[in-house]
């Protein structure tokens, strides 16, 4: 058995059932471990606290996935370990169309492995030498679990990068899915409501296809909306104003700057609401709202979805700029009573500092601003106590005046 042992005072976050062991807390590697091998962990006095998967060439060595000494990570273990993640989302899925993340790496004891149900379609994503090494076992207990028509890879070639993997994508296993493809977001038991039908791009779209953690919060925000003219930015394929058009919503000005993900969007807004009017912009959000700044433009609800700012620690300061600034260019945007919904899904800037950061906007714009809801990831990405690094999504639904 491949052992590393942890440096002295490196052993706390792994007693905490942290998953995480950066190359630095490691004082001495016992053996030869390949990429992907099984590597028992012991703390600086030799006793055993963990077992996970070693990555020689990513920052983090080894991904711990078990703290029980008994428990061997075998294909049994993933099997079980796959199969526990879908039963804890029994219940967001019941039909052919629901879609749902039934597999959230760490989150779920699976680090590196990201299973995304698109109805009778998995998409995979395997970002770990452990995982990348077990590929067929994880299909084959997706199959054998989920019976599903086909499982494409649709692994982060960024993260891909990081881990040292090649970049891999394609079918895995059935039938390829169709370009677009009608699904259905998840809703919660109790929640009323119907559930409206949208096209996802599983092969071509970004991430998996579909932002599948804003499930709820579309929802949410949508309710707000009827009667509204409605700025969403960030649009992607519409799933907001999807909601916002079904609501009511007397217009919609959706901003992005992906022309394939607006043709998606404008195929979506026909689908479920074609006689709203809805201006689709290929463009900037931060420069099409100074124009609208400059020209008196105004909005009653401004949604902003912005992609990830932050990708490392030493980004989070300008990332924060370009919170506040797109915030402040909201703010300024809407008219008095109006509502703004914004979110942050960097990891890095936590709900607090996020806070502080539209606080900073309102102060500048001049507006009194109150917080009427506050967003978090949908339930089917769930935030593992041990690892706070699984909570990224935050959002604050603002009325302002
Ligand atoms: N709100 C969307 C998800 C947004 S993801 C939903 O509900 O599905 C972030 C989106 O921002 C992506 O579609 C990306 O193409 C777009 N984007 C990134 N930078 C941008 C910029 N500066 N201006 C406009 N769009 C941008």
């Amino acid at each position: 058995m491949v052992q590393i042992v942890l440096k002295a005072g490196r052993e706390r976050p792994i007693q905490q059932r942290h998953p995480w062991v950066f190359s630095g807390a490691i004082d001495t590697v016992r053996g030869n471990p390949v990429d992907g091998a099984i590597v028992d962990v012991l703390g600086p006095d030799g006793a055993w606290l963990a077992r996970g998967f070693w990555s020689s060439r990513s920052q983090i060595r080894l991904r711990v996935a078990t703290w029980d000494a008994a428990q061997p990570l075998d294909d049994h273990w993933l099997r079980e370990a796959i199969a526990r993640a879908v039963r804890g989302r029994a219940g967001l899925f019941s039909d052919d169309e629901t879609a749902c993340r039934l597999v959230f790496s760490e989150a779920d004891g699976l680090p590196g492995l990201i299973v995304d149900r698109y109805g009778q379609y998995l998409a995979i994503q395997l970002l770990t030498q452990g995982m990348a090494a077990r590929a067929d076992v994880v299909v084959g207990a997706l199959v054998a679990l989920l019976q599903p028509r086909g499982i494409y890879e649709r692994s982060d070639p960024e993260i891909c990068e990081k881990e040292g993997l090649p970049t891999h994508e394609g079918q895995r296993w059935g039938e390829a899915p169709p370009e677009r493809l009608i699904v259905r977001p998840i809703m919660l038991p109790g929640m009323c409501g119907e559930r409206p039908p949208l096209l996802a791009d599983l092969r071509g779209g970004q991430k998996t296809g579909f932002y599948l953690d804003q499930a709820i919060n579309r929802a949410r925000v949508g309710a707000y909306c009827r009667g509204a003219e409605v700025l969403d930015g960030f649009a992607y394929t519409g799933g907001f104003s999807v909601y916002a058009a079904r609501a009511g919503a007397a217009a919609l000005t959706l901003i992005d700057s992906s022309g394939p993900a607006l043709a998606l969007a404008r195929a979506n807004l026909d689908l479920n609401s074609p006689a709203t009017p809805a201006e689709l912009i290929e463009g900037d959000v931060f420069r099409v709202l100074r124009q609208y700044r400059a020209t008196g433009r105004r909005f009653d609800v401004i949604i902003l979805d912005p992609p990830k700012f932050a990708h490392s620690q030493a980004q989070v300061e300008r990332a924060s700029r370009g919170y506040k600034d797109i915030n402040l260019l909201a703010l300024q945007l809407l008219r008095s009573g109006g509502l703004l919904a914004t979110f942050s899904c960097s990891g890095l800037i936590s709900a607090d500092l996020f806070q502080k950061i539209v606080f900073g906007a309102a102060l500048d714009a001049r507006r009194d601003t109150q917080i009427v809801e506050r967003f978090a990831q949908a339930p089917d990405h769930p935030v593992l106590l041990s690892f706070p690094e699984s909570e990224y999504l935050k959002g604050l639904l603002c009325r302002v005046w």
